[in-house]
C-alpha cells in the first residue's frame, strides 16, 4: 500500500472516531452538575448515589493534604448554594441498610486525624453554612500533640453536628500490623473514643486508606457499623460497608477548580465504570 493512502486511511478513520466521541461527550458536557445529579440519582439501580469527600487539614500550609480556608469556605459555600444537603454517618448507614431515606443530592463531609484547624478553621465554616460534618480521630493524639485537637474540642464538635469517629489509635499502616496489632487498635480507639464522648463510636477510616478483605472483617468483629477507605468513588448499596468510596479534596494550582471537576465528573467516570471495582 503506498504511503499517501496509509496517511489519508487513518486520517480518515481518526475523523470518524474522534466525531463519534465527540458526540458521546456533548450531553454529558453540556449539562450543569445540579442536573447531572439529579440525573444521576434517578438512572442509579442501586439507589441513591453519596458523594462522601474527604479532607484532612484546613489550613494555610503549603501541601497537598491542607486546604485553605477561603478555598474551603468557597466549596461549602458551593455545596450550599447547588442543593446539596450534608448527611451524617448514621444517616448514610440507614440508607444504605434499607432502614432510612436520604435527602436530595446528599454529602457526606469528612476529615481525617483529627488536626487542631478542623476545629479553629473548618468548624466555624461549617456552622454558618449549618452543615453536618464527620472527623475521623487518632485518638492517641489528641490532647498529646499541639497539631490535633483536644477531647474538649472533639466533644465540643461532636454536641454541634460533626460526629467523631475513630481512625485507631497510632495511625498506623494496618496491612502491616499483626492481628493482635489491628485488634488493639481497632479495639482500644473505639473504647477510648466512646468513653470521652460518651455514646457508641461505630464508624472508622483506615489510615492511608490501606485495608484488605481480612482486616474488614476484623473491623466488623471489633463492632464497627461501617469503615471509609480512600477508594475513589461515590458510595451507594453496591458498595461494601467495610470498604466505602471517597472522593479525596486536596490542595492543588487550583483548588476550586479541582474540587468542581471532581464533583462534577465522578459520577459520569462511575457511569462508564471507569473507577468501581
Ligand atoms: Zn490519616
Amino acid at each position: 500500500m503506498p504511503l499517501f493512502y496509509k496517511q489519508s486511511l487513518l486520517k480518515r478513520w481518526w475523523k470518524r472516531i474522534s466525531l463519534l466521541l465527540l458526540l458521546l461527550l456533548i450531553p454529558l458536557l453540556a449539562s450543569s452538575p445540579k442536573q447531572m445529579t439529579a440525573t444521576m440519582v434517578a438512572d442509579s439501580e442501586n439507589g441513591t448515589k453519596v458523594m462522601v469527600l474527604n479532607y484532612h487539614k484546613i489550613d494555610n500550609t503549603f501541601i497537598s493534604l491542607a486546604v485553605r480556608p477561603d478555598d474551603f469556605e468557597a466549596q461549602m459555600k458551593y455545596l450550599s448554594e447547588n442543593g446539596y444537603h450534608t448527611i451524617s454517618p448514621d444517616e448514610l448507614y440507614d440508607s444504605l441498610a434499607g432502614t432510612g431515606e436520604l435527602p436530595e443530592n446528599p454529602v457526606l463531609i469528612t476529615f481525617d486525624d483529627g488536626y487542631v484547624d478542623n476545629y479553629t478553621n473548618a468548624y466555624p465554616i461549617l456552622k454558618k453554612y449549618g452543615f453536618k460534618a464527620t472527623i475521623f480521630v487518632i485518638t492517641s493524639f489528641l490532647g498529646k500533640d499541639k497539631n490535633y485537637m483536644t477531647w474538649d474540642q472533639a466533644r465540643e464538635l461532636d454536641a454541634n453536628g460533626i460526629s467523631i469517629e475513630s481512625h485507631t489509635v497510632d495511625h498506623k499502616s494496618m496491612t502491616d500490623l499483626t492481628d493482635e496489632q489491628l485488634r488493639m487498635e481497632l479495639v482500644e480507639s473505639k473504647k477510648k473514643a466512646e468513653k470521652e464522648l460518651g455514646h457508641p463510636v461505630e464508624y472508622m477510616a483506615y489510615p492511608t486508606g490501606t485495608y484488605n478483605l481480612h482486616i474488614a472483617e476484623m473491623v466488623k468483629e471489633a463492632g464497627y457499623k461501617a469503615a471509609f477507605t480512600i477508594k475513589y468513588g461515590n458510595v451507594d448499596k453496591a458498595s461494601n460497608i467495610y470498604a466505602l468510596e471517597r472522593v479525596p479534596i486536596f490542595h492543588t494550582e487550583d483548588t476550586n477548580k479541582d474540587f468542581l471537576e471532581r464533583i462534577r465528573y465522578t459520577p459520569i467516570f462511575e457511569r462508564f465504570g471507569w473507577i468501581k471495582s
